[in-house]
């Protein structure tokens, strides 16, 4: 028996040097293969969508890799308002997406916790109590995730970004805090949602071991999704400016994004791991190619085009001057390219959380 079918057999029975064993493993057809046969068995060929809302950039944080962070003076900052952020997610239920994720810069306090609250009210108010709503806000105190919970959220993606203390804090300004992160993930499944996590892979200074670690950290604190992409330097940021960007690079993250999408599948079997749009901006069928490595969902941009070129996390952001409906058509073709379907209409809760 090949590791690869020890990890196939029985979910979450890896060790750490398997796990890194497998993230290096020689072959990565391979490994893609294994892992695809996974996500076959325990959640078919089939994709779900969440239309992803970019409803504002302004942050309080200021995170060293991030395209939006507060230190950043070239971003054009916007909010959107109330009835803005309802009409797309009107716009993502009617072209059967069955669900939307809300996600924005850090912003505290009582104020944005009520527009938050009234927005998901009005939401579920018109798309119906089926219709799913996740939030990427950010972290929050436990209060505001029961409010949010409450008023209709009921998943909510919150990366740790690494799982490793000592690199989080090269990463931040010291006042923010991986602890902290951690406490949040566990306030949210204490208040009820679907738990979400993810890393960056890639990031300067981290090593395989690191990455073994980040996915028994997905284990440990028994996630319902993984939302995890390459990191992709951005020149306006204190870690990305004047980083060498070649093609090959690119190749090289793509790749190691790739696999820890496909080690995380042969890990955790029945979560739900997303596809990142990070991957489409390092390669056009990035997004497919996790599909084929044990990605399940995609976040399609529903962001009106007037707002998506202020929100850059990262450099060559895919898909800046399309719109909605342009964007639903190719990748419903893209998916079908490379032979699943679409989980139209429906909310696509991930299969690990239905057995809770
Ligand atoms: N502000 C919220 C938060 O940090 O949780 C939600 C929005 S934040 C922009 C969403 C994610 O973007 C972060 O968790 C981070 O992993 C990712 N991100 C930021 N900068 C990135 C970069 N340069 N490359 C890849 N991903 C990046
Ligand atoms: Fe703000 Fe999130 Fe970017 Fe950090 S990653 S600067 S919290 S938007």
């Amino acid at each position: 028996m090949t590791l690869l079918d020890k990890a196939a057999a029985q979910p979450r029975a890896l060790e750490h040097r398997e796990i890194a064993e497998l993230l290096a493993w020689p072959d990565a057809r391979e490994l893609f293969a294994a892992a695809y046969s996974v996500k076959e068995r325990e959640v078919g060929r089939v994709v779900s969508f969440r239309g992803l809302i970019e409803c504002g950039n302004a942050c309080e944080k200021d995170c060293l890799y991030c395209g939006i962070r507060k230190g950043n003076g070239n971003v054009r900052r916007y909010s959107m308002d109330a009835d803005e952020i309802v009409r797309e997610a009107e716009w993502a239920f009617k072209a059967g997406y069955g669900s939307v994720v809300l996600q924005s810069g850090e912003i505290s306090g009582g104020a944005h916790a009520t527009f938050i609250e009234e927005v998901l009210r009005r939401v579920h108010g018109s798309c119906g109590e089926d219709f799913g709503v996740t939030l990427s806000l950010g972290e929050q105190d436990e209060e505001t995730f029961r409010r949010w919970r409450e008023a209709g959220a009921h998943r909510y993606l919150l990366r740790i970004e690494t799982s490793n203390p000592m690199l989080y804090a090269r990463l931040h300004p010291a006042d923010h805090s991986w602890q902290r992160r951690l406490e949040c993930l566990r306030a949210l499944r204490r208040c009820g949602y679907q738990v979400g996590s993810g890393v960056m892979a890639g990031l300067p200074g981290q090593t395989t071991d690191d990455l073994a670690a980040d996915i028994e950290f997905f284990a440990s604190e028994d996630l319902d999704m993984i939302g995890m992409g390459p990191y992709i330097p951005h020149p306006d940021t204190p870690l990305g400016a004047g980083v060498e960007w070649t093609n090959e690079i690119k190749a090289k993250r793509l790749e190691l994004g790739l696999r820890m999408i496909a080690v995380t599948r042969l890990h955790l079997h029945d979560v739900n791991i997303a596809a990142a749009t990070a991957l489409q901006a390092l390669d056009p069928e990035g997004r497919e190619k996790g599909l084929l490595a044990g990605a399940n969902v995609i976040m399609p941009n529903v962001t009106d085009k007037a707002y998506r070129a202020d929100y850059q996390l990262y450099a060559g952001k895919p898909c800046l001057g399309e719109d909605s409906e342009l964007c639903r058509g190719c990748i419903e073709r893209r998916i079908a390219s490379v032979g699943e379907t679409v989980n139209w209409n429906a909310r696509g809760d991930s299969p690990h959380w239905r057995k809770r």
